[in-house]
């Protein structure tokens, strides 16, 4: 199992068909929305009942990190980015 240090998600390097997984970091989304009048970008969990929810709002992770290759077969070159890294689970 490895762990990915830009945004904490587990993933083994090989799935159970065989094939490889090349980790991508999920956006973070956060929620537009309107409060006593106002409009706000929250946390997902800070959405309370009495907000209108307007939409939601897709960031790119900071140092988001990307294990698939640019190029294709024999041009395959490096990922697309290494981001904070991933480590083995201990
Ligand atoms: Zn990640």
């Amino acid at each position: 199992m490895r762990i990915c240090r830009s945004c904490g998600g587990r993933y083994e390097p090989i799935g159970r068909d065989g094939v490889r997984y090349f980790h991508a970091c999920p956006p973070i989304v956060r929620v537009r929305v309107q409060r006593d009048g106002a409009e706000l970008v929250v946390d997902r969990d800070q959405v309370r009942v009495t907000d209108t929810r307007l939409e939601d709002v897709v960031i790119d992770r900071p140092n988001h990190r990307n294990e698939n290759v640019r190029g294709w077969g024999a041009t395959a070159r490096s990922s697309i980015s290494d981001g904070d890294g991933a480590s083995d689970e201990p």
